[in-house]
């Protein structure tokens, strides 16, 4: 739609200019220049100018719409269950919700593997069409992207050791020396615990892996990608206890409602058919 009010507009313009040109044509072969035609002249000269810049932008805009058969995906593939490497391929949970929503919406799917706290800028700037990243929705996070309907209901947890009989509940993290993913929510919630010190990481496991090495007390991290590093490193524990719950969902760029409808429909249709308990149930075994 607004593709097409851009064509027409376009195209009222250059008849305009083109108005312009015919009548200033008789003359300028039968007078002397004066200053009004000059200005005239000038002003015909901005037109086409206008009217050439119009045209690049709807070039660019023809670019753009070639590349609208791809859904670019954002994501940080560092994150499993929900998204991680599994030989060359970028697999998981929600790289497959991303893939039904595309099939749905008639399109292909490409996945951008980036780091977590750099998801938000780039579906802001467009350069991705939405995050899917096992993304917890936040007042905070709503202020700059809008979020899809939730897919899923998650925990933030406590990973200690194995032996540590110091930290019983999430009250005892007080004064300890905490492990986060930077720009996560268990960063966000480690930075309220009173006289805490937190060691940002780029990716999770890098933080249970400091923890394995005694570097810090504990880890704060989301429940799913916690069973996986607990299951992956020997002497680790989670404990009963969980720190916050919280709701993943796709965020987009504020105000695509038009994608934001297509994700929504989607995610309608997949708990619908039972497909997305089907895809939640091939990587996440029931205890
Ligand atoms: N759910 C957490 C958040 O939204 C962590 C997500 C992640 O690390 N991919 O901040």
């Amino acid at each position: 739609m607004k593709k097409q009010i851009t064509a027409l507009a376009l195209a009222a313009m250059m008849a305009a200019a083109s108005l312009a040109g015919c009548s200033s044509k008789p003359a300028e072969t039968s007078a002397p220049e004066t200053e009004a035609q000059t200005e005239a002249e000038q002003t015909k000269a901005e037109e086409a100018e206008a009217a050439e810049a119009e045209n690049e932008e709807t070039e660019a805009e023809a670019e753009q719409s070639e590349n609208k058969g791809v859904l670019v995906m954002a994501t940080n593939a560092e994150f499993p269950p929900y998204e991680f490497h599994d030989g060359g391929e970028i697999v998981g949970i929600d790289v497959e919700i991303a893939a039904a929503i595309a099939a749905e919406m008639g399109m292909d799917f490409e996945v951008e593997d980036i780091a977590f706290d750099s998801i938000i800028p780039e579906v802001q700037s467009g350069k991705a069409d939405f995050g899917a990243a096992g993304m917890t929705v936040t007042e905070d996070r709503k202020q700059s992207v809008d979020f899809s309907d939730s897919y899923a209901t998650a925990t933030q947890v406590i990973i200690i050791k194995e032996d540590n009989a110091d930290i019983v509940s999430p009250d005892d993290l007080e004064g300890k020396t905490i492990g986060v993913q930077l720009g996560t929510t268990g960063d966000i919630y480690a930075s309220d615990i009173a006289d805490a010190t937190i060691e940002q990481y780029n990716k999770g496991f890098e933080a249970v892996q400091a923890l394995t090495q005694n570097k810090i007390d504990a880890v704060i991290i989301d429940g799913e990608p916690a069973k996986v590093f607990v299951a992956e490193n020997e002497g680790l524990k989670i404990l009963d206890e969980a720190f916050t719950t919280e709701e993943y969902a796709i965020c987009v760029e504020k105000g695509n409602t038009e994608l934001l409808e297509g994700i929504n429909a989607a995610i309608a249709s997949l708990k619908e058919s039972g497909e997305l308990q089907k895809i939640v149930d091939k990587y996440i075994t029931a205890e």
